[in-house]
């Protein structure tokens, strides 16, 4: 068996509820419990929090589910996978939760609440409009057998409450955070099990972690309020509490809670724009956390094997899109031609470039095409608008630049030694390949007596219209023969 630092089988989950896409707050927490798990030998387990029945949904669960298998980032217990201690979903497990509601109901840890929503809202005014906080004051705390006997004969269906002890401080040694002190004073009794018998998720999460023998709860600090109620559960059934480690929020660069506003926040969405798992999963593991050395750019095995709650910032981590871009960037270099292309051809169909079936030279055709950008790309998406700069044959200068080196003087020069080349090489656009036209332009050079500026940048903006871009041996074979005529013979 192998144990973590503290002696103890790691066992972590990450436990969602499936009330939207993966987020990208989720997928650094299922992340962080991944490496932990890897790191220590231990299990990672998916474990998925559906109480909330109006806001959980199997989509959103599928969704979840898929993010992460994109990510990939795997379990080795959970939903869909099963083990030892299955269900792992919370709306199959109600029984023992029942089990365990029944046990503090009999302690006195806790009780039935009848109060209605509309007394519960009458309440909570009242306190806010002394400038309390509002919260619960106990009005069925004592409610004798009598009385819990009239109110049920009224029809009104019980919540169960928790007794919060009176003026008791939680404490909590998070392995992030420090030592956190929480005062009950403010808490009020909370509902652990709604009217309709399902438990809410600070009730739920403690049993659910006790039973699967969870070690370590590694979470967003957005979780931080929540302790407090889950350890006094943990504490008032006498239950070992796991170890806490709450990892910082994210923000955005405006230091603001990172919220839509500062761009998408589901992890479907970097997808869908065109970032590589691998790049996303790094700058996730960047956000709270810093590997011991220079190097920024890890696979996941060397997360691995650097990865610890040590070097877990407290500080919030700030979500630098540039920087995504840069590692999305970086991973694309390092990516094999052929699964460039096999990751661009979805762009490309979707913007209407290519049909549900690529021909074997559309193929080779988007192969180039990732040749020549592979450079330039800081996102799959962005090949698209590589695509439909050549489509069709008219082309017009991008600006007054451009439309400048149009009018050097050796200009029709080198336009005719150009289509000369191009008339010369009686074969198909498919066969103009990359040799070709590299011997070509060195030609066209030795030919001319110019220097390369002066042939490069004028075939570029008739080709383009731009002034910078792809490597002309590139643009030229993309083109083909009479992509490149059609394009001269419009502009000149
Ligand atoms: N179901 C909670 C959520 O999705 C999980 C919190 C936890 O990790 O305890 O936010």
């Amino acid at each position: 068996m192998v144990v973590s630092a503290d002696n103890v089988k790691v066992r972590v989950r990450f436990a969602p509820s499936p009330t939207g896409p993966l987020h990208i707050g989720g997928a650094r927490s299922a992340l962080f419990n991944y490496l932990f798990a890897k790191k220590y030998g231990g299990n990672f387990v998916v474990r998925i929090e559906d109480t909330d029945l109006e806001r959980s949904s199997r989509e959103s669960e599928e969704n979840i589910l898929a993010s992460l298998r994109w990510l990939g980032i795997t379990w080795d217990e959970g939903i869909g996978v099963g083990g030892a201690y299955e269900p792992y979903r919370q709306t199959e497990r109600l029984d023992t939760y029942q089990r365990f509601a029944a046990q503090l109901l009999a302690e006195g840890k806790a009780y039935y609440c009848y109060c209605t929503e509309e007394e519960l809202e009458a309440e909570r005014q009242m306190l806010i409009k002394q400038g309390e906080t509002p919260r619960y004051l106990g009005k069925c705390r004592e409610l004798s057998t009598k009385e819990r006997e009239k109110l049920q004969a009224e029809g009104r269906r019980p919540t169960i409450r928790f007794r919060v002890p009176d003026n008791h401080l939680v404490i909590l040694n998070d392995l992030v955070r420090g030592e956190v002190t929480f005062d009950t004073g403010t808490m009020g009794d909370y509902v652990i099990v709604k009217s309709d018998g399902i438990p809410v998720y600070n009730f739920a999460c403690v049993i659910d972690d006790t039973l699967m023998e969870i070690s370590h709860v590694i979470r967003g600090e957005e979780h931080l309020s929540n302790t407090p109620r889950q350890l006094l559960i943990y504490d008032a059934l006498g239950l070992t509490r796991p170890q806490f480690a709450h990892v910082s929020l994210i923000l955005g660069k405006d230091r603001s809670k990172m919220s839509k506003r500062h761009g998408a926040t589901s992890v479907v969405a970097y997808q869908e724009a065109g970032y590589l798992p691998e790049a996303l999963i790094n700058f996730l593991a960047l956000l709270g956390w810093s590997p011991p050395g220079e190097e920024e750019i890890l696979s996941l095995p060397e997360m691995v094997q650097y990865f610890s709650l040590d070097r877990v910032a407290k500080n919030p981590a700030v979500f630098d899109i540039d920087k995504l871009k840069w590692i999305n960037g970086c991973y694309i270099r390092q990516t094999s031609l052929d699964r460039l292309t096999e990751l661009a051809i979805p762009f490309l169909q979707k913007a209407g470039i290519f049909g549900p079936e690529l021909t074997a030279e559309e193929r080779a055709w988007t192969r180039l095409l990732m040749e020549a950008t592979q450079d330039r790309l800081s996102c799959l998406s962005e090949v698209v608008e590589h695509a439909q700069g050549l489509i069709g044959d008219a082309v017009t200068p991008e600006n007054e630049e451009a439309a400048l080196v149009l009018q050097e003087e050796q200009v029709p020069l080198v336009i005719r030694h150009f289509k000369q080349q191009l008339e010369s090489l009686e074969v198909d656009k498919a066969s103009l390949d990359v040799p070709q036209a590299k011997a070509m332009l060195k030609k066209i050079t030795k030919e001319t007596k110019l220097g390369g500026r002066k042939v490069f940048m004028p075939l570029r903006v008739c080709l383009t219209g731009k002034m910078h871009g792809p490597e002309l041996y590139h643009i030229i074979p993309l083109l083909g023969i009479s992509g490149c005529l059609a394009r001269l013979n419009k502009l000149v």
